[in-house]
């Protein structure tokens, strides 16, 4: 993807040395990265995806999948959920799960699952870890987001540079997160566009 030393990647590691100390901004590390996909007016909703084997409903509600001291690189995920007209959705439901650092899934119990809910602004920020790839898939982080009045929408992220993406059939390029490299956490941008005026 662009690593391209841009102003916006500059102030991104910037903030990001604040949280690798544990200063935590107060805006979402994300919002300084580049929108991805661009929303484009009456342009195409977020691709929908298999749901796979390990969803369990009732996940917890929190943006916080990562815990103190959890294995794999520590990410924030942050960007927005949006309508066709690229309209911000307010409380609208993001449901994620994940495999932890090796590939590993919790069906026992829910650690990196959790739901949260967008404010005024359609935005969201979680912060999880990097989940490890298993046999047959490149790295993904599963989602469902709903929007009021708006189908739901069932979905798998990806992360850009990873050899397996090529290899995994279900990789789609217009899924991919953004990401920028600094020290400790990465931060992430992806928005959602719901199949919604
Ligand atoms: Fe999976």
């Amino acid at each position: 993807m662009t690593d391209r030393p841009t102003r916006r990647h500059i102030l991104a590691s910037g903030a990001l040395a604040g949280i690798a100390s544990g200063l935590l901004p107060e805006l979402a590390l994300g919002q300084t990265l580049p929108p991805t996909p661009e929303c484009n007016d009456h342009g195409p909703a977020t691709p929908r995806q298999t749901e796979g084997p390990y969803y369990k409903p009732k996940s917890p509600e929190r943006t916080d999948l990562y815990v103190s001291g959890m294995a794999g690189q520590p990410i924030e995920i942050t960007g927005r959920i949006l309508t066709r007209r690229c309209q911000p959705v307010a409380g609208a439901l993001l449901d994620v799960w994940q495999a932890d650092h090796k590939g590993d899934y919790d069906n026992a119990g829910f650690t990196l699952r959790g739901h949260q809910t967008t404010g005024p602004d359609g935005l969201f920020r979680l912060r999880t870890v990097v989940p490890g790839a298993y046999p047959g898939r490149t790295r993904h982080i599963h989602v469902k987001v709903q929007g009021k009045g708006a189908p739901l929408l069932t979905t798998q992220l990806y992360f850009p540079g990873e050899a397996l993406n090529a290899k995994d059939g279900l990789f789609r390029r217009d899924l991919l997160i953004r990401t920028a490299k600094a020290e400790g956490w990465l931060a992430g941008r992806f928005d959602f566009v719901l199949d919604m005026e």
